[in-house]
């Protein structure tokens, strides 16, 4: 008879899914809630433009510069960056009320936020979605061909320096189909 193996505890984590940009983030975290739409995630609050389709209050809380400054003053925001000349940040007080009632939390935030979350709460498990090789985010990031070859060159200078903060992380996971990451992420959340 052997015995039995006591489960470890697992209190639930503050899950962060990160990557370069233009890697596939949302695109899983898309396919994850249609899959599991009971997962709840972190609607960010953001000083862009909603894009057509986009709800105030589900894809993001739009705000103005005043606002956006405001939550910042107050101490609002567990965590917030630029991106493209924008701002975006995670609104602290949600993220610790489902953390308090045991429920797993994911954060879809940028590299900066990504490292920010690490410094304040280092329970954090902070995942890193990479391309499944470096020609696949060239042609991701180079696309429809519309823009200017400087731009593009920029874009791949930063999605090289991006793919160096994998380090950082505690988990990879390799985007090569969106099925596989989302359940890989669920897994690692201990929802399924
Ligand atoms: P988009 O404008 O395409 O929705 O998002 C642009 C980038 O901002 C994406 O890389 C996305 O992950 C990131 N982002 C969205 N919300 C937040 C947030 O609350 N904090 C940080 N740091 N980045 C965010």
């Amino acid at each position: 008879r052997g015995t039995t193996p006591v489960p470890p505890v697992v209190r639930p984590r503050l899950t962060v899914l990160s990557g370069p940009s233009g890697v596939g983030k949302s695109t899983v975290v898309a396919h994850m809630r249609k899959v599991h739409p009971e997962v709840w995630l972190s609607v960010s609050a953001t000083t862009r433009k909603p894009r057509p389709g986009e709800q105030d209050g589900v894809h993001y809380f739009f705000v103005d510069d005043e606002e956006f400054e405001k939550l910042i003053a107050n101490g609002e925001l567990l965590e917030w960056a630029e991106f493209a000349g924008n701002r975006y940040g995670t609104p602290r007080r949600a993220v610790a009320e489902r953390l308090e009632a045991g429920e797993p939390v994911l954060l879809e935030i940028d590299l900066q936020g990504a490292r920010q979350v690490k410094e304040s709460m280092p329970d954090a498990q902070l995942v890193f979605l990479a391309p499944p090789s470096w020609d696949e985010l060239v042609r991701r990031l180079t696309g429809r061909g519309t823009e200017p070859p400087e731009v593009i060159e920029r874009r791949l200078e930063t999605a090289k320096v991006e793919l160096a903060a994998e380090s950082e992380f505690d988990v990879t996971l390799v985007n090569t189909s969106v099925e596989d990451v989302a359940r890989e992420l669920l897994t690692l959340m201990q929802v399924v």
